[in-house]
């Protein structure tokens, strides 16, 4: 059983090892550090040296582009997107998006960048966490609206289809992002395995075919991928507990066993409300059945320092989450 935690907020060394020591000895077995623009800007150092805790630990990194160009999940800023507004996703309002476009050459080429200094960083492996078009919703996005609309999509949507551009969303368009977020990840995924490193995709549990990445079983044929899951958050995304997590898990165990990959689950701790921590325990016990071997948490201390997504009592759902793994560590 492999169990994982997620760590952001602080690169404050001293802190760093006290927490990493309280992962290791609730049975964790790696942590995905988040390695956003800002650190990979301002606090490399800090994160190679992080990383090199970590493994000293007895921990294996996964390292997370987290909020990079607003087209991976995360609660952080993009400096990308200030600095390049041309690479920009355009939406149906006829503003720019704060996201840039995945298909842009010069995000692509912003990408390499990233995924070299996060190889540079020591991580074992690549965690690419929530890829997406614009969705409305997300922070920073405008009611009834779609994307992208940018010059880059246009050419290559008439190009591959022979169609105009459409007005609105249509079947041909959500196919093509699909093709697009494939090939943006195909791309990433043989850099990162160029580098010696291990491939993990995370997609939005989202079956909605206007999301790029709800075709699972596309998505886990992606070559050179070793680990895909989802995270299915079931209060953020108001489901069923047990309907959104142990389908979801059931689900991608299959598509891992035909695509000899290894499956992984995530767990929310964070927004949990008060009175309903035990429901940690439940999600980690249905994936625990479906047979996932790799499960990892958002995030560490229940996420008690990250305000904007605190449980309602953070420090029960971080002892649920410790009681949950010594669960996943004796089935
Ligand atoms: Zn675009």
């Amino acid at each position: 059983m492999k169990l994982g935690c997620s760590y952001f907020g602080n690169r404050i060394l001293k802190h760093v090892r006290k927490d990493m020591e309280e992962l290791r000895d609730m049975g964790c077995t790696f942590v995905v550090h988040t390695y956003n623009e800002n650190d990979m800007m301002f606090y490399h150092q800090n994160m190679c040296e992080m990383v090199a805790m970590t493994q000293e630990l007895g921990m294996e990194v996964y390292i997370d582009p987290w909020g990079v160009g607003k087209v991976f999940g995360g609660e952080s800023y993009s400096n990308f997107v200030m600095q390049n507004h041309d690479a920009c996703q355009m939406v149906s309002d006829g503003r720019a998006a704060g996201a840039a476009c995945p298909n842009h050459p010069r995000f692509r080429e912003f990408m390499r960048e990233w995924t070299d200094q996060a190889a540079a960083t020591g991580a074992e492996t690549f965690f690419w966490d929530e890829p997406h078009f614009y969705v409305v919703g997300w922070v920073g996005t405008r009611p009834d609206t779609w994307g992208c609309l940018c010059e880059t999509c246009r050419k290559l949507f008439t190009e591959r289809t022979g169609l105009p551009f459409p007005t609105e969303r249509t079947p041909e368009l959500n196919k093509f992002q699909e093709d697009c977020i494939f090939e943006f990840l195909s791309e990433m995924i043989a850099y990162g395995h160029s580098k010696g490193r291990k491939n993990a995709l995370c997609v939005l549990p989202s079956k909605d075919p206007e999301h790029s990445t709800a075709n699972f079983g596309r998505m886990a044929s992606i070559p050179h991928l070793d680990i895909f899951g989802t995270d299915p958050y079931w209060v953020s995304f108001k489901k069923d507990l047990e309907e959104f997590v142990g389908g979801n898990s059931r689900e991608v165990m299959q598509l891992c066993e035909k695509h000899n990959l290894e499956a992984q689950i995530w767990i929310q701790n964070f927004h949990v409300p008060a009175g309903r921590e035990q429901e940690i325990v439940t999600a980690t016990d249905l994936i625990v059945s479906s047979g996932v071997k790799n499960i990892a948490v958002w995030g560490f201390d229940g996420c008690k320092h990250i305000s904007w997504i605190r449980p309602g009592n953070p420090d029960l759902a971080w002892a649920k989450t410790k009681e949950a793994y010594a669960r996943a560590l004796k089935a």
